[in-house]
């Protein structure tokens, strides 16, 4: 019997639609059938490194044994349960978990099951919130180049391209603001200032903007923005859909800012990528607008898998298990390694910069003529990475590392080495 990779890829061709694909002219899907720790595994047991932990999801190693165990008790407990009128024990616990380890003023945990949707009942409450105080804020502030997701309202408050263009003229109206900088922060505070009356809310990505190309920025800029938004009684949506769960170096992005959001939003690693599930969490301030014998002043949103137990218990141990000295130690260890890595690499000729933000390290190549997301030098790194057993998936061209906190120091290497590789040999 043989379950060759090409047998399935010919079966997926006639079924599948795959997600961010072209599928007329797509490289082939590489199938997997296993995978442990750092390692990808298709049916021909070829290994590959997730060095982008499975799109920015996996925390700490595939089927970790201990999410594993925790998972497989919950599932034999409770599997699933509707979350309006009822409640359960991870769902309650994880809550308590997270609050603890969130800025003080965050009280209050509202369960989806994806990063878009926890963004887009973030800007449900802000809306509402204004709504419900019949205030005309309608208006929403987010940064240029963004992203937050891909359904409507998550479109609408990310960046404006291609991805978008089909349904330009159904997305909602947003104020976008370039990046804080030393130099243009004042003249953002008034323009700001401006329109404050305006604005329900700011939503940003803090100090790293994933999906523009590990695009980095000052937490003390960001603070100066926040402490202004305060003032001028615009609400905050911090998403750390991305950047929660040790990626920035730190717990959370938020650690290492001085001022508080009023909503955060949360998935990816959550569970420490074994499970889907989001979760939006919110002050007392926000909540206490929705609290009216007015029924119409209720949050009329939810989603059937709500809160899933399993996702819950899979996000409670994957919290405990990053509390622990040990991860907390990888975390710091691959911090120092990708400084170390980056040292040999910064001045390149081939490279335009090189960033890192924690355990995210970034290399913008040099490409004449800007940046493309589909530039041919994208497919060739994206190719030669896969031939040399890595899954690296560069967003245009700007080249990432983001392994889960498992991954040895040797197999780190091995990217490495990979990528000076890449630099020799990779011209366009
Ligand atoms: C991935 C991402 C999202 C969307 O999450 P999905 O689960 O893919 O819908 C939102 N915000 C940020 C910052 C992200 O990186």
């Amino acid at each position: 019997m043989s379950l060759t990779n090409s047998a399935y890829i010919a079966r997926d061709a006639k079924v599948i639609w795959h997600p961010y694909t072209q599928m007329l002219n797509a490289r082939p899907p590489i199938p997997i059938g296993r995978a442990e720790g750092s390692y990808l595994f298709d049916l021909e047991g070829r290994k590959y490194i997730d060095a982008v932990s499975s799109w920015w999801v996996i925390l700490h190693g595939h089927s970790h044994p201990f999410l594993v165990s925790r998972v497989t008790e919950q599932l034999k407990k409770l599997d699933q349960v509707i979350f309006a009128g009822f409640s359960h024990g991870p769902a309650i616990e994880l809550a308590e978990k997270l609050l603890q380890l969130l800025p003080a003023n965050q009280e209050k945990v509202f369960y989806t099951d994806n990063g878009s949707t926890a963004i887009e009942v973030a800007l449900k409450m802000c809306l509402q919130y204004w709504f419900n105080k019949n205030q005309p804020r309608k208006k929403i502030l987010a940064f240029r180049n963004g992203y937050h997701g891909d359904t409507f309202g998550a479109m609408s408050v990310s960046a404006r391209g291609a991805w978008t263009s089909p349904f330009a003229s159904l997305l909602f109206e947003v104020v976008f603001i370039d990046l804080p900088t030393a130099e243009n922060i004042a003249g953002l505070k008034a323009f700001i200032s401006g329109i404050s009356d305006s604005l329900a809310c700011f939503i940003y990505e803090p100090l790293i903007q994933g999906s523009a190309g590990m695009v980095t920025y000052g937490a003390m800029e960001l603070d100066q923005l926040m402490r202004h938004c305060r003032s001028s009684g615009i609400f905050m949506i911090q998403d750390e859909v991305f950047t929660g769960f040790g990626r920035t170096g730190k717990n959370f992005a938020a650690d290492q800012l001085q001022e508080q959001p009023d909503i955060m939003c949360f998935s990816k690693g959550l569970t420490g990528g074994m499970m889907p599930l989001g979760l939006t969490t919110c002050s007392q301030e926000i909540y206490t607008a929705f609290l009216s014998e007015d029924q119409l002043k209720t949050l009329f949103h939810g989603h059937s898998f709500t809160a899933n137990p399993l996702a819950c218990a899979a996000a409670a141990a994957s919290i405990d298990l990053l509390l622990t000295a040990e991860t907390q130690a990888h975390i710091q260890r691959i911090c120092a390694n990708h400084t170390a890595f980056a040292k040999t690499i910064a001045g390149h000729p081939k490279l335009k910069e090189v960033r890192q933000k924690g355990t995210i390290l970034a290399m913008e190549w040099a490409v004449p003529g800007g940046s493309s997301y589909f530039s041919n030098l994208r497919d060739q790194l994206y190719d030669f990475f896969l031939e040399h057993h890595i899954l690296m998936r560069p967003l245009g061209n700007v080249l990432y590392i983001l392994p889960p906190y498992c991954i040895s120091d040797d197999d780190l290497s091995v990217i490495y080495h990979t990528i000076h590789l890449a630099l020799e040999k990779i011209s366009w």
